[in-house]
């Protein structure tokens, strides 16, 4: 039925870079006959997903929406995948996104933009805009993301949908094509806080072949989830971020936020304001330390391993290849980043700007540290704005920039969030999403709260 739906509504919305309708149901045969043998994977075997393309899987291509890996087929897959696959979930393809993840509307797809579900003249959000359009037109139940700087939490905001960025180090990144690796983390969507909790549970765990795993046990999140939904929030405390409210925001979602924050009280929590001051400078330093990540990890895409080689007649030098080859297959979004990046790790710039960078991003684990010790968790809207219109930023990279202001903090400190819808602006109509934040390690307080104000 999703294949169905996909054939029926995919060429309007482009959410999918490649649907793998074969291999899916090849998966979804062998859950039923292992169904039928009495030994069932997990609560979610048979329930079909899609994968953003930054994911590695063996049975198709992996491009992370770049021209550099068109047509690249992994020879493993990513821990995640792996652990999909055992849980015999049947994945449907993969997911458009900007380009190596990097972007705020998936309008940086070297394949063209992923049109939002909601309103189809508006982007999904980035830089997971398909994993989120592909819940919000019913192509899929679940998806995964990954979520840098608010990739699987800004797009879920924007199509009235559920995403979760776990705790640092609790997914692994093994087989995750790393953008900036010290934030990257994959996590669950979905369209309900129990569903998108059931495949989290899927998910997580400590994996060897991540250096920087955690070892940990995975809090209970479906439990968490279920305790929720009861709808009684006495005795959880909840903190108001007031960086991160603003009459500079659009006015419906201060609206839709004040609501929720309303609705909260009614179901018991005690709301307080709190005050994180370093969060205003997280902008600046994740756009000082994502590029610099980005202009070393990306060092590994230079036409010799794997990936788009552009060599005529075959007499040139390797570096000529190697420009050739950069220059051609990275689109304008990715090339700015490795040229920030390179100039911020540049000696002579590397205290300046770096190494602020880094001081920044201690300051903000600090606030959260404060605060976490007033309340169990923050709250804040998700986006300052809705979904806007494709085309309106997509020449102004600082405009979009400045769009992750809600999101990116929580990144920085390597903490954990959730987006759940929060109703619709009302000015545009558009969906508004809440955004809950808690510790390292109490990602079941976001599916309690989340599950209690959905
Ligand atoms: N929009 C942010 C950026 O462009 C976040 C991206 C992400 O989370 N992958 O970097």
């Amino acid at each position: 039925a999703h294949l169905d739906r996909i054939a029926e509504v995919d060429g309007t919305y482009h959410a999918f870079l490649h649907v793998a309708a074969e291999p899916a149901l090849a998966a979804a045969a062998a859950v039923d006959a292992a169904i039928a043998a009495g030994s069932v994977a997990s609560p979610l075997a048979g329930v079909p997903l899609a994968l953003k393309d930054v994911f590695t899987t063996t049975d198709m291509p992996t491009t992370c929406a770049s021209k550099i890996l068109e047509g690249w087929v992994p020879p493993y897959d990513a821990t995640v995948t792996t652990k999909l696959r055992e849980a015999g979930l049947p994945i449907l393809g993969k997911t458009n996104m900007d380009e190596f993840a990097m972007g705020s509307s998936t309008e940086n797809s070297a394949y063209g933009p992923t049109l939002n579900p909601v309103d189809p003249e508006r982007i999904p959000g980035g830089s997971g805009g398909g994993s989120a359009a592909v819940l919000a037109s019913w192509q899929a139940p679940l998806s995964i993301g990954t979520d840098t700087g608010g990739s699987i939490r800004q797009p879920a905001a924007m199509t009235g949908t559920v995403g979760t960025k776990p705790t640092y180090g609790t997914v692994s990144r093994y087989g995750l094509v790393a953008c900036a690796s010290s934030l990257d983390q994959g996590g669950p969507c979905g369209r309900t806080v129990l569903d998108t909790a059931l495949l989290h549970q899927v998910i997580a765990g400590y994996d060897p072949r991540d250096s920087t795993s955690r070892h940990a046990e995975v809090p209970d999140v479906v439990g968490a989830a279920r305790l929720g939904a009861q709808g009684d929030l006495r005795g959880v405390k909840v903190g108001v971020v007031r960086e991160l409210h603003s009459d500079s925001y659009q006015p419906g979602v201060i609206a839709s936020f004040d609501a929720a924050v309303a609705q909260l009280k009614d179901l018991g929590a005690e709301v307080i304001e709190v005050s994180c001051p370093s969060f205003e400078h997280a902008l600046a330093a994740y756009y000082l330390i994502l590029p610099s990540e980005v202009s070393s990890n990306l060092a590994r895409f230079d036409a010799m391993r794997y990936g788009l080689r552009v060599d005529d007649d075959g007499r040139h030098s390797a570096d000529q290849v190697m420009a050739a080859s950069r220059a051609a297959g990275f689109g304008p979004e990715v090339k700015r980043r490795i040229m920030i990046g390179t100039y911020a790790l540049s000696a002579g710039y590397y205290d300046a700007y770096y190494g602020k960078a880094l001081q920044v991003r201690t300051m903000i684990a600090r606030d959260f540290d404060a605060a976490y010790e007033q309340v169990d968790v923050l709250v804040s809207p998700t986006s300052p704005v809705t979904a806007w219109k494709l085309g309106e930023k997509v020449n102004d990279p600082l405009a979009m920039y400045l769009q992750d202001l809600c999101t990116l903090p929580l990144n920085l400190a390597g903490y954990c969030g959730m987006s759940v819808p929060s109703g619709l602006a009302r000015e545009d109509g558009l969906p508004v999403g809440l955004q809950i934040m808690a510790p390292a390690l109490a990602d079941d307080r976001l599916y309690r709260v989340g599950a209690a104000y959905e």
